[in-house]
């Protein structure tokens, strides 16, 4: 299928391992051209507007389906790609839609949000992606349907010791900085546990002084929470004590086109999992800006790894999302 070809050909640009096509290189560019070419074959109407996002649009273009082509270094081949070939290939199909192919989303969403700022939005858009996670694999489902992007805080905790000797402070009466952010980081573990929906993240502890023979006297955490509402991310970080330095709110997807999405998944016989998406995507973006937004998820292989040449998914799931996507353009349109 003419899907896979594509999706082999942006993977191979760069020809070293892993997809190259990181925001501003020339691999990125090489893309879109590709892109650009396979809109113009599926007779669309090619346009680039200021941000460098290529939009392509038949003549009834009121739904819109597309995906990103930057990727991180190493990245892998479904990231943005799958999106993106999945949406011309549906919109050739049905005659119907517009396809956009945002610039830069990786470092946050960069040419969907120069894009949404520009106002003129589309009726509705569809974002078919790569799962990223192990949820389906797990469910044993092709396809999930993506019901929120989940709201992301940020934020750090600094514990204070005292700064002692190694040898001859004895073990009673130590305050060990890294002994107390260590029962901390065990909390953030369970309190994440415990609210449905929600992870928690310590991804870098930094101590000081930092040295083998001294008791540690500070030690700042950060702190990554995740959660699918407001109401759930207020209280994990509510419960984590955390002070936010960063927060992007959950965004909702939207009950039509969200509607289009689970008829065809039903039409098929194909089970019905609704799961929160963990990471940020265009679609949030458009959301953000009342755009009626949905995903569709396809199963991540290999225990859901991705931003490596390790992700993956199989043809047959590919082929089956191309399908429910073009199924639900027409339904929209
Ligand atoms: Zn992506």
């Amino acid at each position: 299928m003419r899907v896979h070809e594509r999706l082999d050909e942006l993977y191979a640009i760069g020809g070293r391992v892993g997809a190259d096509r990181v925001a501003g290189t020339e691999g990125e560019d090489r893309a879109h051209g590709l892109a650009a070419g396979w809109m113009r074959e599926a007779g669309l109407e090619v346009e680039v507007d200021e941000a460098g996002n290529l939009i392509g649009r038949s003549s009834e273009p009121s739904v819109w389906t597309g995906s990103h082509l930057d990727s991180v270094p190493f990245g892998g081949k479904f990231d943005g790609a799958l999106g993106v070939v999945a949406a011309i290939e549906a919109v050739e199909r049905v005659g119907k839609g517009a396809v956009a192919v945002f610039r830069d989303e990786e470092r946050g969403c960069v040419g969907s949000s120069a894009f949404v700022a520009r106002g003129a939005l589309p009726e509705c858009f569809l974002e078919v992606h790569i799962e990223q996670g192990p949820v389906l694999e797990r469910a044993g489902a092709p396809l999930g349907l993506a019901m929120g992007i989940v709201g992301i805080v940020r934020g750090e905790r600094t514990f204070e010791g005292h700064v002692g000797h190694a040898g001859t402070v004895p073990m009673l009466g130590r305050l060990d900085a890294l002994v107390a952010a260590a029962v901390y980081i065990l909390q953030v573990r369970d309190i994440a546990t415990a609210v449905d929906g929600a992870v928690a993240t310590v991804g870098v502890v930094d101590v000081e002084p930092g040295a083998v023979n001294v008791i540690p006297g500070r030690v700042r955490v950060s702190v990554d929470a995740r959660a699918p509402d407001r109401e759930r991310l207020d209280r994990l970080v509510a419960e984590l004590g955390l002070r936010a330095d960063f927060r992007l709110e959950p965004v909702p997807m939207a009950e039509e086109p969200i509607g289009a999405l689970r008829a065809e998944l039903q039409e098929r016989g194909l089970p019905i999992v609704e799961l929160p998406s963990g990471a940020g995507h265009d679609a949030a973006t458009l959301a953000g800006a009342g755009v009626p937004t949905a995903m569709l998820f396809v199963r991540s292989l290999n225990g859901g790894i991705s931003h490596s040449p390790q992700e993956e998914s199989s043809a047959e799931d590919v082929e089956l999302a191309v399908d429910v996507l073009a199924g639900a353009l027409a339904r929209l349109t």
